[in-house]
């Protein structure tokens, strides 16, 4: 018997089910007779956030200083494998230092509108470069014996509502987008961990879902490790443990241990399950463990600095006519916005943490061109979007004196925040303000962005320069001023579409939904795939960012003209620096099938590879393709499936920048599958450029009848109700009002900041369920059903319910 059978076989009953729920918030629970000790599991992702004192899921409390690396939005754009990687070790020294076992992230949630409040914490709009990304953050981290947990798992694409909302998605839309960035993570890089999300997919909470865990991520993908929940994400115990999730967090009470107890007595649990589940957390918490032992420092000084270098990698040069970057170092220069003395680097919620030091982008570029070339005026107000006029018309005077202007602009706090999406892509207005007032007195203008989405660009044409700089993290100020004066050259490319307008993203008419369910109405076709198959402009292409030097394509080839889909076909590019500087450029190869019968977006990502070239040094950029890259996910064989045909491999710097292309033909050896109608229904072989898909073809796709997305007035509210939609019922308003008060306390110090903002939200939509975890014991379960009942008019039944509930906590209490 290995180590682990051997103590599940000394524990008892309780014992066992004791470890499927988290000791507090931070904490696994401990069995000290059998030496099973507790570890710590804590956010994450582009930074540790510690917390010493109280715990809380929401960044109340502050947390240990630790290096806040770039946020995810920012390192997928450097699209490069080893440098998050270089992350992913350094937080794992990090996490070893603090003695923290697993750091909670990466996060592959696709993209699918730009208006999520936490798309700054994920990497793209592809699947193939979010899962990527998330495999190389994962293989650093656990370099280092620590784990991850790879969140949130899955289709956690928006905030509104995320606690009960119902993800309405196709087969293929789930397994080829929202799903296949976790596929590679897992299946490459086996996180320790990986988190369930909030929401439900197609009527199932993600945390009890037997398709995404049990038979996707554990049998097809063969995930070794544990599923935990998100905090406060469970919904009923017992089919969760069957599903396959094994960890509750954060501890809560042991209402839910003991009814996993209950259930093995009863027969409705087997002894097995548990006993598995007991392993996979058993598994973790002594890697953990083995991991702590040492008493490993980390150098921060280096850590600042590799921050600044991948944000220096991530950040994009969006434009630059007439080569207006990069400044001479004897220019004098007006750097404008107040972002540039207090900078714009993370965003708020879960992921916000306590950096060990913070660069600010004035500072940097006087200390590269000196005092005397660099003045300042703020332009705005931070805090409030209003136009203040005379910051402005301060900004034009210290405008008129220089060479060059430089404004830093982009996304107050409060527009990325977790808990919350953005309602539209706008910048303050008083940022477009300052832009337009200075760009008509000065021809050289330089905008730099703070922001870890998209927005949108009113002045685009009248500027010659846009350095995107992302949440750059500690650094990114730094790294900013780097690019700004040419001591980096710029090499990120955007790894999500810049629309032109809200209004053009396929999701437009279908996001947020609610109040019940979300739509996935536009199927396959988000960002890029939209975009490149019915022709759009665009603001700027996925794929898209300029350098100081340039690149040419020479000389493809393909390793055969024709093969079957058992074969690789290996692609290889000649990548030519044509320019004067040495620089790195990032070639993208998408696969373009030429007349598939499934429905397919024109242009699918299926390789990338970044190359640093000196000035007329050229390199051989080679690429393997196997059946996956040809492939789509066939809802009558439930399973991938390459059709035989002509499919063309296009090279190129973007998504619309294609240099060279060729064709290859493709052999199916799974002859005989038929493509279901579904996959092959002409509104989605024809995709409409208003992405407006109608209920008949929408429900034809998911080959059911669409989910009732309404509330009707007898419907009975349930735990996972948000308290504010029972409004109706005088106990949920006098609840409500308790829980607003309670928000109100926890957050007087500073009610405007982001993070009381969030709390507002999210105790606004929170469900009983969600309260039951911020209460700790306060509201155990038996008291929720209770008032459950008084909130449905069962007011006797109601009334008996809380008070035996009350009385049991207070006996047991004694
Ligand atoms: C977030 C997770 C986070 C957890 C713990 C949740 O609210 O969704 O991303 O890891 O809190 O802080």
């Amino acid at each position: 018997m290995g180590k682990m059978q051997d103590l599940i076989a000394k524990m008892t009953l309780e014992e066992k089910a004791s470890l499927c729920s988290g000791l507090n918030f931070w904490h696994t629970k401990p069995i000290d007779r059998l030496g099973i000790p507790s570890i710590m599991l804590t956010d994450g992702p582009h930074g540790l956030r510690k917390q010493v004192d109280a715990g809380d899921p929401i960044g109340l409390n502050e947390s240990v200083p630790a290096t806040c690396f770039p946020t995810a939005s920012a390192l997928a754009a450097t699209w490069n494998r080893e440098l998050v990687k270089q992350v992913g070790v350094a937080l794992g020294e990090e996490c070893r230092q603090e003695k923290v076992a697993v750091i909670l992230g990466p996060g592959a949630n696709i993209k699918r509108s730009p208006l999520c409040g936490r798309n700054f914490e994920y990497f793209s709009e592809d699947p193939y470069l979010s899962g990527e990304m998330a495999k190389s953050h994962i293989q650093g981290v656990q370099s280092q014996g620590i784990g991850t947990s790879l969140k949130h798992y899955a289709a956690n694409n928006q905030e509104f509502r995320r606690m009960m909302i119902d993800a309405v998605i196709d087969q293929r839309a789930l397994h080829e987008i929202y799903l296949a960035g976790f596929e590679i993570a897992v299946r490459d890089a086996q996180p320790w961990t990986l988190m369930g999300a909030y929401n439900r997919v197609n009527g199932t909470y993600c945390c009890e879902n037997p398709t995404l865990l049990a038979a996707m991520l554990k049998e097809k993908w063969g995930h070794q490790g544990l599923v935990m929940t998100d905090w406060g994400a469970m919904n009923e115990r017992v089919p969760a443990l069957l599903a396959g999730l094994e960890l509750e967090m954060p501890g809560r009470s042991d209402e839910n241990d003991a009814m996993i107890v209950e259930a093995i007595r009863t027969g409705n649990l087997s002894q097995e399950v548990l006993d598995q589940a007991v392993e996979r957390i058993l598994e973790m918490t002594f890697k953990g463990q083995a991991a702590l032992t040492d008493d490993t420092t980390y150098d921060a000084e280096a850590h600042h600095a590799l921050a600044r270098r991948v944000a220096g990698e991530g950040a994009v040069l969006l434009k630059n006519q007439s080569n207006i970057l990069p400044l001479e170092k004897g220019a004098r220069v007006a750097v404008l916005g107040a972002f540039a003395k207090t900078p714009r680097y993370q965003g708020a919620g879960s992921s916000l943490m306590n950096p060990t030091q913070l660069d600010n982008l004035f500072d940097e570029m006087v200390k590269i061109a000196g005092e005397e070339k660099v003045t300042y005026a703020p332009g705005y107000q931070l805090g409030n979007s209003a136009i203040d006029q005379a910051l402005i018309d301060e900004a034009v005077m210290v405008a008129r004196d220089a060479d060059v202007i430089v404004i830093n602009i982009g996304l107050p706090d409060i527009f990325e925040v977790e808990g919350l999406d953005r309602t539209h892509m706008k910048l303050p207005i008083s940022h477009n303000r300052l832009v337009e007032a200075i760009i008509a007195v000065h021809k050289k203008v330089v905008i730099v962005l703070s922001n870890g989405a998209p927005v949108e660009m009113p002045w685009v044409e009248e500027v010659p320069a846009i350095l995107e700089g992302y949440l750059g993290g500690q650094a990114g100020a730094g790294a900013v001023a780097d690019i700004l004066y040419g001591i980096v050259n710029p090499s990120g490319k955007c790894a999500e579409t810049f629309p032109l307008t809200l209004e053009d993203t396929p999701s437009y008419a279908y996001f947020p939904g609610g109040p019940k369910t979300v739509e996935y109405r536009e199927s396959l076709y988000i960002g890029y795939r939209f975009f490149e198959t019915v022709g759009l402009p665009v603001l700027f292409p996925f794929g898209h960012g300029l350098s100081y030097t340039t690149f040419a394509y020479e000389d493809l080839r393909l390793s055969q003209a024709a093969i079957t889909e058992q074969e690789t076909l290996t692609v290889t590019i000649r990548v030519r620096n044509t320019g004067e500087r040495t620089g790195k450029e990032i070639v993208q190869l998408y696969v373009s099938p030429i007349s598939p019968t499934a429905f397919r977006p024109k242009m699918a990502l299926k390789g990338f590879e970044k190359v640093a070239l000196q000035p007329a040094e050229a390199v051989d950029v080679t690429f393997t393709l196997d059946r996956r890259a040809f492939a789509y996910f066939n809802t009558g064989i439930d399973d991938w499936h390459v059709e035989s045909g002509m499919y063309r491999i296009l090279l190129g710097s973007s998504s619309r920048q294609i240099l060279v292309e060729c064709q290859v033909e493709v052999e199916s050896t799974q002859k005989d599958v038929p493509i279901p109608v579904a996959d092959r229904l002409p509104a989605y072989v024809n995709f409409p450029s208003d992405a407006k898909i109608n209920d008949k073809d929408f429900s034809a796709l998911l080959g059911r009848p669409l989910p009732p997305n309404t509330i009707s007035k007898d419907e009975l509210a349930t735990i996972n109700t948000p308290i504010a939609d029972m409004r109706h019922s005088f106990v949920a308003r006098r609840l409500l009002k308790t829980i607003r008060k309670q928000a109100q306390t926890m957050t007087q110090d500073d009610p405007d900041s982001p993070t009381a903002q969030m709390v507002q939200a999210i105790l606004g939509e929170a469900p009983l369920r969600t309260l039951m975890m911020f209460s700790g014991d306060t509201l155990n379960r038996g008291i929720v059903d209770g008032l459950l009942m008084l909130i449905n008019r069962k007011f006797f039944r109601g009334l008996a319910t809380v008070l035996k509930s009350r009385r049991r906590k207070k006996s047991k209490s004694k």
